[in-house]
């Protein structure tokens, strides 16, 4: 380790909370599916700031925005109208199921939201008890304590008790388990379309189908958490048309704004209606500056042939990572859609993200054992390449 390597590890530990189990190197630019580290060593990004960076780092369109709104205007308080907010609302709705945009700032806070609305809209019902809401085992909602309760993970709830209530979770992908438990108190069902923090864990066929109609028929809502999932990650804008359902609430967040904190709550009227002024509110959600860049990061996800693309970049990676799968008895399966793959080794993967990175390319470790690949968007053939050919040189040193 170099001394400066040794300088920021220690400043680190001194000065901020110890939160993180970090990589030893510090990021300072990027440019594309490209990124710098304070020794000048370059890494191909298939991190891709954990799903935030769609267009990867430093793109012109998203700079340029960023910076022609922080000349004008970064912050008001939704005191006033915003224009860029209304034109990301605008956009969003016009290309999802949704009536209607509420604007926060990260998945959590988004999720708080469709957790407070779902209660609201019961409530002005004049059905009182139902407020419970059942989620998925092995789901990730955020860090709050509404969205941790909600979060069917112990190992991030121990030692925040008391849980907030009214949450449950079921089995991920099991429809008897789900269907038993509604009771009469269920306001809603929330669901990851594809669970990201769990592993990337795709629903069996027909399984959102039937979750659909089974809140249909009990006049339950289904709100779908795509913080990970949206933001055209499966090759689609939002997860949700690649299983022909709709929902009455979906959350965004991380890719929203290409790495500008952003959140947003989504809604048909029928719910969002529920809502009154004073209801829920924040401070910076939805400002001029982050509404800006959500709407050049959407006008550039949106623009003719860049989906296209997205799903053809999708199916290359499927493909090389199913060639190099068999080939390396450490690795499980590949799963996944779009560009949201995974490989499950039957080794724990911090040593392969390790040797993956001292050899220039960055991916991260989720659920002990799933390698996880969330490239920017725009990333190429030849750089899915550069990174088949270093994960073959890792998983080869790793079985020696
Ligand atoms: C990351 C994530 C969240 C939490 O988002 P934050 O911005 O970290 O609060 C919620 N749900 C899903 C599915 C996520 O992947």
């Amino acid at each position: 380790m170099t001394t400066e390597t040794m300088d920021f590890i220690s400043s680190n530990k001194e000065y901020v909370f110890n939160t993180y189990g970090r990589s030893p190197i510090m990021l300072v630019e990027g440019k594309g599916a490209h990124v710098k580290d304070s020794a000048g060593k370059e890494y191909l990004d298939f991190v891709g700031g954990l799903a935030a960076c769609p267009l990867g780092h430093a793109h012109p369109v998203l700079v340029k925005a960023i910076c022609e709104q922080a000349g004008k205007l970064i912050h008001v308080s939704n005191l006033f109208h915003i224009q860029p907010q209304i034109e990301l609302a605008r956009l969003l709705t016009e290309n999802s199921f949704a009536d209607k945009a509420f604007f926060c700032n990260s998945g959590a806070e988004a999720n708080e939201g469709a957790i407070k609305l779902s209660r609201k809209f019961f409530h002005d019902r004049g059905e009182h008890e139902r407020y419970h809401i059942i989620t998925m085992k092995n789901s990730f909602h955020g860090r709050t304590l509404a969205t941790l309760a909600a979060t069917g993970q112990t190992k991030y709830r121990d030692g925040f008790e008391p849980h907030t209530q009214g949450f449950s979770h079921v089995p991920f992908g099991d429809y008897e388990s789900l269907e038993r438990s509604i009771n009469p108190e269920t306001a809603a069902i929330m669901i990851e379309p594809i669970q990201g923090e769990g592993g990337i864990q795709i629903p069996p066929p027909e399984y959102l189908l039937k979750v659909r109609k089974l809140c249909d028929d009990k006049g339950i809502l289904l709100i779908l958490d795509e913080v990970q999932t949206g933001m055209g990650r499966t090759g689609k804008l939002f997860a949700y048309e690649n299983f022909g359902i709709e929902p009455d609430i979906m959350t965004l967040a991380k890719g929203l704004a290409g790495g500008v904190p952003i959140g947003a709550l989504l809604a048909t009227d029928r719910v969002a209606d529920s809502f009154k002024p004073g209801n829920h509110a924040t401070t910076f959600g939805g400002n001029p500056l982050s509404s800006a860049a959500g709407v050049a990061v959407l006008t550039e996800i949106l623009s003719p042939g860049f989906l296209d693309r997205v799903r053809i970049m999708s199916g290359y990676l499927r493909s090389r990572l199913e060639d190099v799968a068999p080939k390396y008895s450490v690795v499980r399966l590949v799963r996944g859609m779009g560009l949201m793959q995974a490989i499950e080794l039957n080794i724990p993967g911090a040593d392969l993200v390790t040797m993956m990175r001292n050899s220039g390319v960055l991916v991260n470790c989720t659920s002990d054992t799933v390698i996880r690949f969330l490239p920017p968007l725009i990333i190429s053939g030849q750089e899915i390449e550069e990174m088949i050919t270093i994960l073959e040189a890792s998983l080869a040193k790793i079985m020696e």
